[in-house]
């Protein structure tokens, strides 16, 4: 047996992975990855990947930044853990927090730790609902949110997300939760132009909460561009929409940025380039360049105010975690002082829409839409029609992304949409290889499904 057929077969045995079938992983085996630098993985097989999606669209200043590494190692030495709760701080943390107030839109001041996304959306979830409990509204506790939106794994935050899949495992969504259809024209705007679609879906909330009653409802959610439904970019006529109800009816708004924050649009925050204005922003992933667990949500100063003139029974051992703390900070002087995100909005972003666009003349390729250092290619074998194709939803999808895989670069699938999140700090150079082993992988599929 080779040294990688050893390591599968004990990862078979003993490690059970999120969101895959036993039976895919126990026919192929899953890929051993060993090292990273920049945007690149090395297999236990010695291939080097180029990593299309940052991990899970979070290695932001990409892998091997010893500098991190380094923040970590200080850290552990000086004070490896201490917890924020009751009376007690750390450097690191409030830091952290002070730094983040002071990137983050508007009055978007105050910073409640959480270890992930899931966690940092079930704080939003009770911290809503506790602020109008706390206002003499305690009836207000609906969350609308959308369907196909995805806002993390855990009872609460699986619930607020609009996975069915997820849905039908495990009994959510939890009461209170009312979801609403999305803004995905590609697949379900029939005959409508994208900007009548959105303003329609966009008006599916104002619906929504009428029918619901305005004093019951607590906030809506949604993610600035939706990434795991398959970066569904909305249409220009959506979010403006969405933030005039939400005004109209005092609602709160919460913008879920665990993958829009942090330069992945080429502004620091999703909600800056789609011209959102949050009360609340949920946060992960690029905080820390995913080398640590951490996530957390910024609140507006009226929201901090209430929720601070009570005691707001909520928190985790590690929220506020001074290593993973450390290391987000120097994630966001490296974000800062090199330039990352000013280069992705005026170079790198300009330069990957250039070449992603030009996939379109692919003959599986109906549509590609991409925003900052995120894109979707839409398979169809219609491109007039944007027919999905007869197999069953996503197959064309998944055998394109293993023609990726197999070409060593790292594309997801959602359906039949092909996703791209790479690490900002992309070269031009790399994107052409992106390009190119995309453009072979969707010719191989398409050989494939013609046969
Ligand atoms: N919110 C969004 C928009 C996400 O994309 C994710 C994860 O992909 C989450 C929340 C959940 O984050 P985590 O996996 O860190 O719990």
């Amino acid at each position: 047996n080779s040294p990688t057929a050893e390591l599968q077969a004990r990862d078979a045995a003993h490690h059970m992975h999120p969101f895959t079938t036993n039976a895919d992983l126990a026919s192929k085996g899953a890929r051993v990855i060993t090292r990273a630098e920049g945007c690149w993985l090395t297999d236990s097989d010695g291939h080097r990947i180029l990593d299309a999606m940052a991990g899970l669209w979070c290695v932001n200043v990409g892998y091997g930044r010893k500098e991190l590494a380094d923040a970590a190692a200080r850290q552990m030495q000086e004070l490896p853990y201490y917890n924020t709760f009751f009376q007690t701080t750390h450097v690191p943390a409030l830091n952290l927090a002070a730094k983040l107030a002071e990137l983050a839109p508007g009055d978007l001041n105050h910073v409640f730790f959480a270890c992930s996304g899931s966690e940092a959306n079930d704080t939003n979830l009770r911290l809503v609902r506790t602020y109008w409990q706390e206002k003499g509204q305690p009836e207000r506790q609906v969350i609308i949110s959308r369907w196909n939106g995805y806002h993390g794994s855990s009872v609460g935050s699986g619930s607020l997300g609009g996975m069915k899949g997820m849905h039908a495992q495990g009994g959510m969504p939890i009461p209170g939760i009312h979801h609403i259809d999305q803004p995905h024209w590609w697949a379900e705007g029939g005959d409508m132009t994208p900007e009548d679609f959105g303003l329609a879906r966009a008006q599916e909330l104002e619906k929504a909460i009428l029918e619901i009653g305005q004093d019951k409802v607590a906030a809506f959610i949604a993610e600035p561009i939706q990434g795991a439904g398959g970066v569904i970019v909305p249409p220009e006529t959506y979010w403006p929409e969405i933030q005039r109800i939400v005004d109209k009816y005092g609602i709160l708004l919460i913008a879920d940025e665990v993958i829009c924050g942090f330069g992945r649009t080429g502004k620091w925050f999703g909600s800056q380039t789609l011209d959102i204005r949050p009360d609340i922003m949920t946060i992960a992933k690029g905080l820390s360049s995913g080398y640590q667990p951490i996530g957390g949500s910024i609140v507006s100063d009226e929201i901090a105010k209430v929720i601070d003139a009570t005691e707001f029974n909520h928190g985790y051992t590690y929220s506020g975690h001074p290593v993973a703390c450390a290391v987000a900070l120097e994630n966001l002087r490296i974000l800062d002082e090199e330039g990352i995100v000013t280069r992705v909005r005026t170079e790198t972003a300009p330069y990957l829409k250039e070449k992603f666009e030009s996939l379109t003349d692919h003959p599986l390729v109906g549509e590609a839409k991409i925003v900052g250092m995120m894109g979707s290619l839409a398979l169809t074998p219609n491109k007039e029609t944007r027919a999905p194709f007869q197999a069953e939803a996503g197959t064309v999808g998944y055998i394109t992304r293993e023609r990726c895989f197999a070409n060593n670069l790292i594309m997801r699938h959602v359906g039949d949409r092909m996703i791209i999140s790479p690490p900002l700090v992309i070269s031009r150079d790399e994107i052409d290889t992106l390009i190119d082993r995309a453009r072979l992988s969707l010719d191989e599929a398409h050989a494939q499904i013609e046969k």
